[in-house]
């Protein structure tokens, strides 16, 4: 089915966001360079311009002083030359004495006037000055006129330029930026359509896969090798995928696991029910062998289900741990006091020996069960007369237990098993002791939610010793 189209998630788009960002790399620069360019260019052409005047008044400076012109005195070169001056500058150039008289007007219009303006009289103070006019499109420039090596100033040149050519020349510039913008703003759009469907390609590629595996049409998706990036986030999902499979494998095994055990039970009492149902006359000590027996398969029932109600409070998250530091030597204590009546009957001597006091940061009730388990254990699978050696030591960083046996050990193919759930070395015997296969799980996952670890050795015959590290500290593990 096809999305919507939804305005947010489109400004959101990585799509979106890469064709914005070559576009805007694209087009900023050149529209900052076309509009930069107009006031750049006006501004250099009047400083060049100025420059020009200047150093034209200068040449002409000389010429005028030389030929006594500000004195009334007649020079044909001088006017010569300042007519085609002022027709090379298409403007007009005015020569003013001292006494502020304009005594030539290129435009022979103000001869003999008098000219008060203010930068004529600055520039009797020895000053040049210039003035732009863009609205009317002309540029003045006023230029002292003064004899070789002396500071008087004896008239002053007003150059008068029109600058029409500044306007000319942008119209032309604009016209074309327009033509070239408009070039380079369509190769910027095509190439930002580009790239962003180029950069995003993967991404989409990659949203159809996922939803393959979704629909069970495939197992893992294909490795992305367009960018470092896709490669290492395909590959990261692969193993995610591979991790899901293996849980949902174990979770599959373990509901047949569970279903299968919880059956045993109840095929047993359908059986002993069975039985007594079809026979005529029973008598009254067969029934009560029969629901004596029934009576059992209960019990072995609700122990199954009480195994896999602790289980299932071991898997959840660790933060619902209800930490608390405990002394342990009481706690160890307390557990195997309540284990007493059971070593008893399986005539087992169980001896606790605590090296020092020792607190640890635990919870109270899911580490009891471990322990209990552990001892339990030590205890089911003794012979008579055995023992069970319980011991408890810590340093500055850990708390050690260590649940000692003489029992009958556990062989070494077994070893790396024993922690699985339902695993049982001897099925029938686990059974006929009252085993359910779940006993270590829970010790495996207590120890650690708490952080800490434990290792079992065994020697067939003798006895098995399991081995817990505990943390005296609790520290949570940081959830990612
Ligand atoms: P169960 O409820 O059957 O005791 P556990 O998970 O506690 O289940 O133990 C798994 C298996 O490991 C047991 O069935 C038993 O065969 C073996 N085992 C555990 N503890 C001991 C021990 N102390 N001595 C010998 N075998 C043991």
């Amino acid at each position: 089915m096809k999305k919507k189209f939804n305005l947010k998630d489109f400004f959101h788009s990585f799509r979106t966001r890469i064709a914005v960002l070559v576009l805007l790399v694209g087009v900023v620069p050149c529209t900052v360079f076309v509009v930069s360019f107009s006031s750049l260019y006006e501004k250099q052409s009047v400083n060049s311009d100025v420059n020009d005047l200047v150093e034209k008044g200068q040449i002409l400076n000389k010429q005028i002083v030389s030929s006594g012109y500000l004195n009334q005195q007649e020079s044909e070169l001088v006017d010569n030359q300042l007519e085609v001056l002022s027709t090379s500058l298409s403007g007009r150039i005015m020569v003013v004495d001292n006494t502020l008289t304009i005594v030539k007007d290129t435009y022979n219009a103000d001869e003999g006037k008098t000219i008060i303006w203010g930068n004529v009289v600055s520039t009797f103070q020895n000053k040049t000055t210039s003035l732009y006019d863009d609205e009317n499109d002309y540029l003045v420039v006023t230029v002292p006129i003064k004899s070789d090596g002396d500071d008087d100033v004896l008239g002053v040149l007003v150059m008068n330029k029109t600058m029409s050519y500044i306007d000319t020349n942008l119209e032309f510039f604009q016209s074309l930026s327009i033509i070239m913008c408009l070039i380079l703003y369509i190769i910027v759009i095509v190439l930002a359509m580009f790239t962003s469907n180029r950069f995003t390609r993967p991404f989409y590629k990659f949203c159809d896969l996922i939803e393959e595996v979704e629909k069970g049409a495939s197992q893992e998706v294909v490795v992305f090798d367009d960018f470092t990036e896709t490669k290492e986030v395909s590959e990261k999902m692969n193993s995610f995928l591979n991790r899901m499979r293996v849980v949902d494998e174990s979770r599959q095994e373990f509901v047949s696991n569970v279903s299968h055990e919880l059956k045993t039970p109840l095929t047993s009492m359908k059986v002993l029910a069975d039985s007594l149902n079809g026979q005529e006359d029973v008598p009254v000590e067969l029934y009560r062998e029969f629901m004596l027996d029934i009576g059992e398969e209960i019990e072995r029932e609700t122990k199954i289900i009480n195994d896999l109600l602790s289980m299932v409070k071991m898997d959840k998250a660790a933060t619902t741990l209800n930490i608390s530091p405990v002394n342990m030597n009481e706690l160890i204590e307390l557990i195997l006091k309540r284990l007493k009546p059971i070593a008893e009957k399986q005539h087992v001597e169980v001896v606790l020996e605590s090296f020092r006091p020792v607190t640890a940061e635990i919870d109270e009730v899911k580490f009891t069960l471990a322990i209990t388990n552990l001892v339990e254990n030590g205890i089911k699978y003794n012979k008579e007369g055995g023992w069970v050696h319980v011991s408890l030591n810590s340093d500055h960083q850990y708390c050690y237990i260590k649940v000692e046996d003489s029992g009958m050990g556990i062989p070494q193919e077994s070893l790396d098993h024993i922690f699985e759930r339902f695993y049982r070395v001897d099925k029938s015997h686990s059974r006929e002791i009252g085993g359910t296969g779940l006993g270590l799980a829970i010790v495996k996952s207590a120890v650690s939610m708490h952080n800490g670890d434990i290792k079992v050795h065994s020697v067939e015959g003798e006895g098995t010793m399991f081995d817990v590290r505990l943390p005296l500290n609790y520290i949570a593990k940081e959830v990612r």
